[in-house]
């Protein structure tokens, strides 16, 4: 499998704002943010959309919701609220193919989505 454009500001060789990393997953300010906070959650794993998750990802995808809310809280917006969301192939919006949760806050979210 091919480095995708996440692994590449992974492993610096392209530019991005890393905001979080541990052993398993990496964080960075989205280039093109939806809202005032805007942070992409991205395993070091690259499984490729969420149809791609197996048995043996439940862990992981677990502790990327737990950053998630980690992150949130520590820029203060647990009360207030926030959005996370993972975007699935043409109709879900996925344009980059290396799974990552979206964390979006600081202003209201309509429901539904465009
Ligand atoms: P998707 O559309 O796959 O759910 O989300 C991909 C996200 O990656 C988009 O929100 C887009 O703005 C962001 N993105 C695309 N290219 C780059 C880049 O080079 N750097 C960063 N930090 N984010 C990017």
């Amino acid at each position: 499998m091919s480095e995708s454009l996440f692994t590449k500001i992974l492993l610096k060789k392209i530019p991005g704002d890393i905001v979080f990393e541990n052993d398993r997953i990496f964080a960075i300010n989205d280039i093109n943010p939806q809202a005032p906070v805007h942070i992409l959650i991205i395993p070091k794993e690259q499984i490729t959309t969420l149809n791609d998750l197996k048995g043996e990802h439940k862990e992981l995808m677990g502790e990327m919701f737990i950053v998630a809310k980690d992150l949130a809280k520590k820029m203060g917006f647990d009360e207030n609220g926030y959005r996370a969301v993972i975007n699935c192939n043409m109709d879900g919006g996925q344009s980059v193919y290396h799974i990552h949760l979206h964390l979006l806050a600081g202003r209201h979210m309509e429901w539904p989505p465009g």
